[in-house]
């Protein structure tokens, strides 16, 4: 991986040799990479190194990934405020994988900040703010963090993956399938190699895209489907929306984590551009955009939903009565939006 130079290595090396103990913390709203990441990274810290590593997440995993958390010790920062304090308090370093901002480990965030010990970041978003960190490995060009981390493990290393646990792997896999959007987004010829030097160490991405694509409890469909039939708004101007209050998450008894992905299907529309997901979560909206080549999702996120992330696909948050005055004023919120950015459109398409 380019940048990837020795002296990094040989930094992250020192930094490695002067924990026993490290934990991992990643971002909040955990997805295939933040969890891929954080087990790989885990594994190869306790197996090969023999370090005592853990892993702290803000908040819960989604059922969906439960293929990868099941049988894990994973320290959920929210309900398990106790056990995360300690963890993170005991540990001679911090690993974050897969956030450009420390606030983005939310719940964890108090706790880390209590803490005195290095800081190494991992990352691949865009406009990372690097400060704080005693090391930062941040690649906005890579997939996802878990082939940053491919190529970070391999190089602590020297090159062979003989030693990286099979279970590190597997979950490098996923993480690098779920933020490639199964390799359909941010594709580059690293990321096939990484991909191809996974299967030629035998993990089984049929098993993998079982677990992810096959596996779905059917209200999920039935949820997803009924979401882009009679909630999804097209603007004239290429703006798509959907947006799942609470009450209706409920109606469909969906589970966390079963709408991701779903931000993704307007753009299969030719005249969509940008398309924006809002979800009603614990008092606020929680918002997704993707876009289509030449449009910045990551800018919208910026501008006007608190956030960030990628150039085309980004996140952030919507609150109620900073941001809109109620939870109804969200579609107007929007086309208000699209009405600045992408102006001369006339009337809502349904
Ligand atoms: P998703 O829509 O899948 O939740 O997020 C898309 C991408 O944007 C992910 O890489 C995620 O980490 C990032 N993202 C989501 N919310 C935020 C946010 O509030 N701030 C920043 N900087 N990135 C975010
Ligand atoms: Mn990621």
């Amino acid at each position: 991986m380019q940048g990837l130079t020795q002296n990094i290595i040989q930094a992250l090396s020192e930094l490695l040799s002067t924990a026993r103990k490290v934990c991992i913390v990643v971002h909040t709203h955990p997805d295939g990479d933040a969890i891929g990441s954080g087990l790989a990274f885990m594994h190869y810290l306790r197996e090969v190194q023999g370090k005592d590593a853990c892993l702290v997440i803000p908040d819960e995993a989604p059922s969906t990934l439960s293929f990868l958390t099941s049988g894990e010790d994973i320290i959920n920062a929210e309900t398990e405020t106790e056990r995360a304090s300690r963890a993170i308090s005991e540990s001679g370093l911090i690993a974050f994988l897969d956030l450009n901002e420390m606030h983005r480990c939310e719940a964890a965030l108090p706790f880390v900040e209590k803490s005195d010990a290095p800081r190494l970041l991992i990352d691949h978003h865009a406009k990372p703010c690097t400060e704080g960190f005693d090391l930062a490995i941040s690649r906005p060009d890579a997939s996802s963090t878990c082939e940053i981390l491919f190529f970070v493990l391999k190089a602590l290393e020297n090159g062979s993956m003989e030693r990286i646990p099979a279970k590190a792997l597997y979950n490098l896999m996923t993480g690098l399938t779920t933020d490639t959007n199964n390799f359909a987004n941010s594709v580059g010829d690293s990321t096939l190699q990484v991909a191809g030097e996974l299967i030629g160490a035998g993990v089984d991405r049929d098993d993998i895209l079982g677990h992810l694509y096959h596996e779905d409890r059917p209200e999920r469909l039935r949820a997803n489907c009924d979401l882009a039939a009679n909630h999804l708004t097209i603007l004239p101007c290429g703006l798509a929306y959907i947006i799942l209050t609470e009450e209706m998450s409920k109606a469909y008894g969906l589970l966390p984590g079963e709408t991701d992905g779903l931000v993704n299907l307007p753009l299969s529309v030719k005249e969509v551009v940008v398309s924006i997901f809002l979800h009603e979560e614990n008092g606020l909206f929680r918002v997704s955009i993707r876009s289509k080549r030449g449009w910045s999702a990551r800018r919208i996120a910026e501008d006007h939903f608190h956030g960030g992330g990628h150039e085309m696909a980004s996140g952030g948050k919507l609150r109620w009565p900073e941001d809109i005055a109620s939870p109804d004023c969200a579609a107007a919120y929007i086309e208000s939006i699209a009405a600045r950015f992408l102006p001369n459109y006339k009337a809502v398409l349904q």
